[in-house]
């Protein structure tokens, strides 16, 4: 079994995708993208298929993920760490349809019977957080994520902090004591000022908050975790198990690696097993489209330490594409009282429905993150 052909398809509303086919007619789809960057990426996915993958052996994941990550010698980053999720995925899930098993079975089974996930409310720049908390109960989920804040100073004031804790009461009010909320903060503040937002929280309980300090300032991580009883959580941006042991050193509780980002099922499954050491949870980044949202799935079935799962579906930046249009059946991202079922399905458990994918190709236009000010002109965290 050789692989013959590595494809890429740039669609709406910012996804890239990968399709491995071998000689003998398999097929393995994959996701690899950095939300922003598809094309770049897309430019490593065809440089690592070229250089490592083309005419060898699908089954030798390891291997090749050895030789991807490994094999230039500059390594890491979200780029080349994206390329190799992607094609991880794609490796995968032939494996899996080639041995007619799911992944997770692959992986030494299932652990669990469903997976919880949470939906996003607020968007950006967060406002009506009651009624959309409202929606999302009504909807049957058991959890809610939302940004703590919009455009923040990196010392937040004295009305910037009330918002911050206000949002959260209401999100609270709403929930009631048996659901949860999560709060990202997405690196807004500085660490000084995360620790004052964090304490604004405290009395609201959520079920962690979300990377109060920037990826870079890891080393501040623990100035945050000391002075709060909330969980902390970062990982999105972190791409592999080095990145990750100083969020973990630092008290991380919850780690969020995106499959789609820190080098596919292969590595995030390290990064889990990672963070079972420090008896840590992960609750997989997934603000993307149904691959990475499959990938995801296959980790949360096997991993102990699977807390809950972030996916797309209905999420603010989807526009021009939804998560399903992708899908032959759509049976299999179903919520069930905010819960997906196990995916039974060979390989990565979904179906692409190949000829909207080939279709949609190329229409995409380009997505980029809002470049946000302060009232002084200078640049502020998105
Ligand atoms: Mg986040």
């Amino acid at each position: 079994m050789k692989i013959t052909r590595v494809e890429t398809f740039a669609v709406p509303p910012r996804w890239l995708f990968c399709r491995i086919e071998t000689d003998d007619g398999a097929v393995g789809w994959g996701e690899p993208v950095v939300e922003g960057r598809a094309d770049t990426v897309r430019t490593a996915v065809h440089e690592l298929a070229g250089q490592f993958l083309i005419g060898a052996d699908p089954r030798r994941i390891e291997d090749h993920w050895q030789l991807m990550t490994k094999g230039s010698f500059y390594r890491g980053g979200p780029v080349l760490s994206s390329a190799v999720a992607g094609l991880d995925q794609a490796l995968w899930d032939i494996a899996g349809k080639t041995l007619g098993a799911p992944v997770h079975q692959l992986l030494g089974g299932p652990v669990r019977d469903r997976a919880r996930a949470y939906c996003w409310v607020g968007g950006d720049e967060p406002a009506a957080v009651r009624d959309q908390v409202a929606a999302q109960v009504e909807a049957g989920f058991t959890a809610v994520k939302m940004n703590g804040s919009g455009r923040m100073n990196r010392l937040p004031n004295v009305a910037e902090l009330s918002e911050v804790a206000a949002r959260a009461q209401a999100a609270r009010e709403v929930l009631g004591p048996g659901r949860d909320f999560a709060v990202d903060f997405h690196g807004r503040f500085s660490a000084a000022g995360a620790v004052r937002a964090v304490a604004a929280l405290e009395p609201y309980a959520p079920m962690f908050v979300e990377e109060p300090v920037l990826p870079e300032y890891t080393h501040l991580l623990g100035r945050v975790t000391a002075s709060t009883t909330l969980p902390i959580a970062t990982g999105e941006r972190l791409f592999n198990r080095t990145d990750s042991l100083p969020a973990l050193q630092a008290g991380a509780a919850v780690l969020q690696p995106d499959l789609s980002h820190a080098g596919g099922i292969s590595e995030c499954r390290r990064i889990a097993s990672l963070a079972e050491t420090f008896d840590a949870a992960i609750a997989p980044h997934c603000p993307l489209g149904p691959l990475a949202l499959a990938a995801s799935l296959q980790l949360a079935f096997c991993t102990p330490n699977f807390l809950i799962q972030e996916q797309s579906i209905g999420i603010h930046y989807n526009t021009g594409a939804e998560l399903l249009d992708y899908i032959a059946d759509r049976e299999v991202f179903r919520f069930h009282d905010g819960h997906l079922l196990r995916p039974t399905g060979p390989g990565l458990g979904v179906e692409i429905d190949e000829k909207a994918v080939r279709k949609a190709d190329g229409s995409a236009k380009s997505w980029h993150n809002p470049v946000w000010r302060h009232p002084d002109g200078s640049f502020a965290e998105w």
